[in-house]
C-alpha cells in the first residue's frame, strides 16, 4: 500500500484555497485521482474483457460502467428504468423542447469536484442556480405565518433574519468548531480535519440537528428556530431535516454543498447519458470508438435485476426481468439498498450480517415537486406601484415551501418549479394528481401574490413527482438518523473487502444510499470511484504509485470508528 497522504496546501497569498467536498469522514482527494495523467489503475492483462454487472443505471452506475471499461474490463448495465436514474430531465408535453424540468438533482456546488470533472469531461454548461436570495436570483419573498418581505439581498429582510443568520453562525462556531474545520478542509489538512470531526462524531451521534439548535444558547428562542427551520442556510427550508443526525448538517455546511449552486444547461440527465455514449481517448483492451452504448446489445443497458445470488466459485449470478440469468466475478450495485430488501431476491451470503442491519436501517427522505410551462418570464414585469418585481423566487410555510422561477432570457417560454418540498412536506401531496397539486400551489401562491395571475401564463400541463412513490426508487435520497454514524460506516467502506471472508467479496456497493454526503451526485461519484478501485483491486490490479487510490489510502484516511458495544 502506498502511503502519501495529501499534505496540507500552503497560501502565502493570502487568498484562501477553494472549499471541495473533501472529507469531513473520508478525506480523499477524488478530484485529484481523478485528474492524475497516470488514470485510476491497471488490471492484469489476462483479467482484460471480463464481464463485471453494474446493477443501476444512475450517475454512480455509469461513472463505475465508465471508468471499468476504460481499464479493460466489460461493465454490463442494469437498469428498471432509464439511463440517468435521479438525474432526471423532462419535457413538457406539446411544449418546445427546449423547456425542460429537473424532477431529481436540479443544482449543483462548485465544492462537488469529482462531479465536475464529469460535467468538463461531457462538455456540459453551467449556470448559476436562482436560488433564495442569491446573486443570480432578481429578489426572493419570505413569506411566513402570513407576512410577506420582498428582498434582494439577505439586509432588506428585517432585523429578526439577520439575527437567525448570525444565530447559526454563533451555533456553529460554538458547537462544531466550524471555522477551524473550514479552514482545514480548504487547505486539506487531513490530520487537523480528522482531529475535529472523531471528537464531532462521537460527540454528536446521537443528537438531531434540532437538539443541536436547542442545545445552543444563541437558539435559545423559539422563535429564532422557527425562522431558521423555514429560511434556514442556503437554500433554506431545512426544517424538514430537523429529526435528522446533525453530523448529516455538518457535512452540508462545512463542504458549502448548499451554497453556490449552478444548474446544467439543458439539464443534468444529459451527463449520464453523454458518458453512457462516450468514446474514451485513452482505453485499454477494447478498440477506439469502444463506448459503454457499443458494449450493449441494441446500444441498450440489460432490464431490471430481479434475483442476485451467490454460486460456486464465489460468484455472482445475475437474473433480470427478461429470465437471463448471467454469472458475474465481480458486481457493483448502485441501486437505492431497500432493493435488496424488497423488489431484488437476494441470499443472505451476499452481504455480512452487519452489513444487511445497516441496509435495513437505511432512512429517506422523501420529496415532491411540481414545474409548469409559462408563455414568458412574467416575473421580470414591475409593479407600477411599488417598483418591485411582481412575483420572486418564494420560500414560505404555506404548501408549496419553495417555488423557483427558470428563466432563459425575456420574451422566451419559461418555468416555474411551483413547489419543491421534503418529508412530510412531500407526503401531503401524495394523494393528489397533477392537475390537483397545481391547482392547490396556485392557490397558495395566491395568497400571496394577489394581484398575480398566474394561471393566464400556462401554457402546457404540470409534470409532478414524488420520489417515494416512484417504482424503482424508495424515497428522495437517504438521510442518517440520530446513531446511524455505525451504519453509514459499514456502508460506505464496504468497497474495503480484504477484510471480509472470501466467500463474503466480489459484490460492491455503490451510490448515494452509501455517501456520507446523500442528495449529492458528488457522493454518488465519490462512492462509485471507491467501487472502481474496489473492483480493480479484487482483479488483482494496482494504481499507480504516483496516484494511489482511495483504498491505498484507506488505513490513513478510514471514518472514525466508534465502540459497538
Ligand atoms: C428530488 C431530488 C433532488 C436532488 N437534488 C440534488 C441537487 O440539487 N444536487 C445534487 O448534487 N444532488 C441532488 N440530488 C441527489 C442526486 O440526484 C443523487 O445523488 C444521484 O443522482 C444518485 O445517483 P445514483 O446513481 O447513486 O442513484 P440513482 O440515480 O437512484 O440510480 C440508481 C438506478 O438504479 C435503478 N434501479 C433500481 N432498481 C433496479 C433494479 N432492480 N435493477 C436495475 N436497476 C435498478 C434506478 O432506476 C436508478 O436509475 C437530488 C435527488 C433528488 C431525488
Amino acid at each position: 500500500m502506498t502511503s502519501t497522504v495529501p499534505t496540507a496546501v500552503p497560501h502565502t497569498d493570502g487568498q484562501q484555497p477553494p472549499i471541495t467536498m473533501f472529507g469531513p469522514d473520508f478525506p480523499y482527494a477524488y478530484d485529484d485521482y481523478l485528474a492524475h495523467p497516470a488514470g485510476l489503475g491497471q488490471i492484469p492483462a489476462t483479467a482484460h474483457g471480463s464481464e463485471v454487472a453494474v446493477i443501476g443505471g444512475g450517475l454512480s452506475g455509469i461513472v463505475a460502467a465508465y471508468e471499468l471499461m476504460k481499464m479493460g474490463l466489460k461493465p454490463v448495465v442494469y437498469e428498471a428504468d432509464q439511463i440517468g436514474g435521479r438525474l432526471r430531465t423532462v419535457g413538457f408535453e406539446g411544449c418546445d423542447p427546449s423547456l425542460t424540468a429537473e424532477m431529481g438533482a436540479m443544482r449543483f456546488p462548485p465544492s462537488s469536484t469529482a462531479l465536475q470533472h464529469y460535467i468538463d469531461l461531457v462538455g456540459l454548461e453551467t449556470r448559476p442556480f436562482p436560488n433564495p436570495l442569491a446573486e443570480a436570483t432578481p429578489s426572493t419573498v419570505v413569506d411566513l405565518k402570513g407576512e410577506t418581505h420582498y428582498a434582494e439581498t439577505l439586509d432588506d429582510l428585517p432585523q429578526v433574519y439577520r439575527d437567525v443568520a448570525a444565530a447559526w453562525n454563533a451555533c456553529l462556531e460554538e458547537g462544531a468548531d466550524f471555522s477551524a474545520m473550514n479552514r482545514a478542509l480548504r487547505e486539506r489538512d487531513v490530520p487537523r480535519i480528522r482531529a475535529i470531526w472523531s471528537r464531532l462524531v462521537e460527540k454528536l451521534d446521537n443528537q438531531t440537528f434540532y437538539g443541536f439548535l436547542c442545545d445552543s444558547e444563541a437558539f435559545r428562542s423559539f422563535r429564532h428556530r422557527e425562522i431558521f427551520g423555514q429560511v434556514g442556510f442556503g437554500t433554506g427550508g431545512w426544517d424538514t431535516d430537523f429529526p435528522n443526525s446533525i453530523l448529516e448538517i455538518l457535512r452540508v455546511v462545512y463542504t458549502e454543498a448548499d451554497d453556490h449552486h449552478r444548474g446544467i444547461v439543458g439539464g443534468s440527465q444529459q451527463l449520464p447519458l453523454r458518458l453512457w455514449e462516450r468514446e474514451p481517448e485513452k482505453i485499454v483492451h477494447w478498440a477506439y470508438g469502444t463506448s459503454l452504448k457499443s458494449l450493449h446489445a441494441h446500444g441498450a443497458p440489460r432490464p431490471a435485476v430481479t434475483r442476485l445470488h451467490r454460486t460456486a466459485g464465489n460468484r455472482i449470478t445475475v437474473t433480470d426481468a427478461s429470465g437471463d440469468i448471467r454469472t458475474y466475478q465481480a458486481a457493483v450495485f448502485t441501486a437505492q439498498s431497500w432493493m435488496l430488501l424488497s423488489k431484488i431476491a437476494c441470499d443472505e451470503a451476499l452481504f455480512p450480517i452487519d452489513h444487511w442491519t445497516a441496509i435495513e436501517r437505511t432512512h429517506y427522505m422523501e420529496s415532491s415537486k411540481l414545474f409548469v410551462p409559462v408563455d414568458r418570464p412574467f416575473w421580470r414585469d414591475k409593479d407600477a406601484r411599488t417598483g418591485r418585481d411582481v412575483m420572486s423566487m418564494t420560500l414560505t410555510d404555506r404548501m408549496t415551501r419553495g417555488t423557483y422561477l427558470l428563466d432563459d432570457g425575456p420574451d422566451k417560454p419559461a418555468v416555474i418549479c411551483l413547489s419543491y418540498t421534503w418529508c412530510d412536506d412531500s407526503l401531503k401531496w401524495l394523494p393528489l394528481s397533477a392537475n390537483e397539486r397545481m391547482e392547490v400551489m396556485l392557490t397558495s401562491l395566491g395568497e400571496i401574490y394577489p394581484d398575480v395571475d398566474i394561471r393566464k401564463h400556462i401554457i402546457g400541463s404540470p409534470v409532478t413527482v414524488s420520489w417515494e412513490n416512484e417504482p424503482c426508487f424508495m424515497g428522495a435520497f437517504k438521510a442518517n438518523l440520530p446513531g446511524h454514524y455505525r451504519y453509514q460506516r459499514r456502508l460506505f467502506t464496504h468497497f474495503m473487502q480484504d477484510r471480509l471472508p472470501a466467500d463474503q467479496r466480489g459484490i460492491f456497493l455503490a451510490g448515494d444510499d452509501i455517501s456520507w454526503t446523500a442528495g449529492w451526485a458528488e457522493g454518488a461519484v465519490q462512492t462509485a470511484l471507491n467501487a472502481v478501485w474496489g473492483v480493480m483491486h479484487y482483479f488483482g490490479g494496482t494504481t499507480d504509485p504516483t496516484n494511489p487510490g482511495p483504498g491505498d489510502l484507506y488505513d490513513e484516511l478510514a471514518p472514525v470508528e466508534l465502540p459497538e458495544d
